[in-house]
């Protein structure tokens, strides 16, 4: 193990260089830092501003049954982690194996992880055992490489998921995904698995990669089944067992573009990669037809799925049209799909943001944007969807947190992504309906934006707002602003991490 980087100068998001830190995990033997780099290619940003990226390989491993996570990182990391996960509702605890500078550096830390791993890797509790190192213990090099493979059955998962190497917590989300069917694969290689709780599917199936709402794999199971296939398991799995079942399939979907390093599985196991999705009228026949030809189904068929789905989600779309104009921006990965859907709706959305790069499995999606006049903004910065929602004036827009945030101080409706996009379906009729009641409800609260934002006119803003007897003075422009110059040029010379 290295002490190359001490506790002090790595502890904070904020409190040494990127570059420094990939460079010491590297040198202290992670393997992980070079893979990140290719697997989730930075650029024109390298650091979108969302949430700590392993709160994303946390919460798939939070889902699976019978999964343990143990977290190996800074207390103050471990507890925002542990936080955010539970106030999206997980109902598991999260192990924390804590340490100190003196334990980080001596080896002591792995020592602690690995009793940590053999206290809980109970065969009668557990299927698997999750170990993720954060900034620290990744830059520190505390190696989860060498925790025993299996413990009496059960799998044990070393991954590293520092900020400095994973750019957002979508990522994330694969890094333990592609993790879990490695290990899979090589299990499935070596002899008989386990089947499916459901049993094996009788029919060819599809793999769907990327976390969706529930009712999604079962619309997409309907429009498969007049071509003879049905819907396979979602991955990220909710069980281990799933991922034998995943790995099945001949043909994968990549609902979500950025599983970069679970399609590297998929593909090594021979299988067949799709891109897009099955949304509105478009991307449903575009989809169908890349699926009937990697499963090589007959013409006959594959017309038949179409002539099946295609008229009702036509009449869906033109029963909820959507009028206005929106701006979309956010970090789940679907941003591109949404935007398709409302385009279809006829809505004119002059701008798309994700946090997510660009990878050859949205490429459908970025073509019939682009052809309609979308502008697509790959790894988006918060100052970028600002500057858009500022430039664009839409009637609604729909994004991350600080977006929306903005957006009503400026009177403007606008849905919060992750909590009222995300959680409601996309694909099919279902989707094309949903989507639109949402965004029309919202788009319908204008007048009572304007009505608030009347309101609180003259309240003040920033440091000033609210009721004041003595109202707060920018007391010195001049040092602000010099601060500000130094700041600025601090950030040029030391890159910040993480959050
Ligand atoms: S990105 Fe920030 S919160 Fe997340 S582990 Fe690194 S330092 Fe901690």
């Amino acid at each position: 193990m290295s002490d190359a980087v001490t506790t002090e100068a790595a502890a904070s998001c904020h409190g040494s260089s990127k570059t420094a830190l990939r460079e010491a995990a590297t040198k202290a033997g992670s393997e992980a830092m070079e893979r990140y780099a290719a697997d989730y290619p930075v650029g024109p940003h390298d650091q979108p501003q969302s949430m700590c990226p392993a709160f994303g390989s946390l919460r798939v491993g939070l889902r699976m049954r019978r999964t343990a996570t143990i977290l190996s990182g800074s207390a103050c990391c471990v507890y925002g982690l542990t936080f955010t996960s539970h106030f999206y509702g997980a109902k598991r605890t999260v192990g924390y194996v804590p340490f100190d500078s003196e334990s980080l550096v001596t080896g002591k830390l792995f020592e602690d992880l690995r009793d940590a791993v053999h206290q809980i890797a109970k065969p009668a509790d557990y299927d698997a055992v999750v170990v993720i190192n954060l900034c620290v213990p990744t830059a520190s090099g505390v190696p989860l490489r060498l925790l025993p493979k299996s413990i009496d059955g059960v799998r044990i998962i070393g991954i590293d998921v520092p900020g400095f190497g994973v750019p957002t917590h979508a990522e994330a989300k694969d890094v333990l995904a592609g993790a879990m069917l490695a290990y899979a694969r090589q299990e499935a290689e070596l002899g008989p698995v386990m089947a499916p709780r459901t049993g094996r599917s009788q029919v060819p199936t599809v793999t769907l990669l990327g976390e969706m709402f529930p009712v999604d794999p079962i619309s997409i199971g309907r429009m498969l089944e007049p071509m003879g296939l049905a819907a396979g398991p979602v991955v990220p799995t909710r069980e281990w067992r799933e991922l034998y079942a995943a790995l099945d399939s001949a043909v994968v979907a990549a609902i979500h573009p950025f599983y970069t390093a679970s399609i590297r599985e998929m593909q090594s196991a021979g299988r067949t990669i799709v891109g897009s999705a099955p949304v509105g009228r478009d991307g449903t026949e575009a989809w169908l037809e890349a699926i009937g030809q990697a499963y090589a189904v007959p013409r006959a068929k594959i017309d038949a799925a179409k002539n099946a789905i295609l008229p009702a989600i036509t009449g869906a779309l033109a029963g909820m049209p959507i009028k206005g104009r929106i701006t979309v921006s956010g970090y789940e990965g679907s941003e591109l799909l949404v935007a398709r859907l409302l385009v279809e709706s006829g809505a004119d959305v002059p701008y798309v943001g994700t946090a997510c790069p660009k990878t050859p499995w949205s490429e459908p999606d970025r073509a019939w944007l682009e052809a309609r006049g979308v502008r697509i903004q790959y790894r988006a910065s918060l100052e970028q969807d600002l500057e858009a929602m500022r430039e664009l004036a839409p009637d609604l827009a729909i994004g991350t947190t600080p977006v929306v945030q903005a957006a009503k101080e400026r009177g403007l409706p606008s849905l919060y992504f992750t909590n009222l996009i995300s959680a409601r379906p996309l694909m099919g009729p279902a989707g094309a309906g949903s989507l639109a009641q949402v965004v029309m409800t919202a788009m319908a609260n204008k007048g009572r934006m304007h009505e608030m934002k009347a309101f609180f006119e003259g309240v003040g803003t920033g440091a000033s707002a609210g009721i004041w007897q003595d109202l707060p003075k920018d007391r010195d422009p001049e040092l602000r602003q010099q601060q500000l110059v130094q700041l600025k040029k601090r950030a040029k010379s030391e890159e910040a991490i993480g959050c």
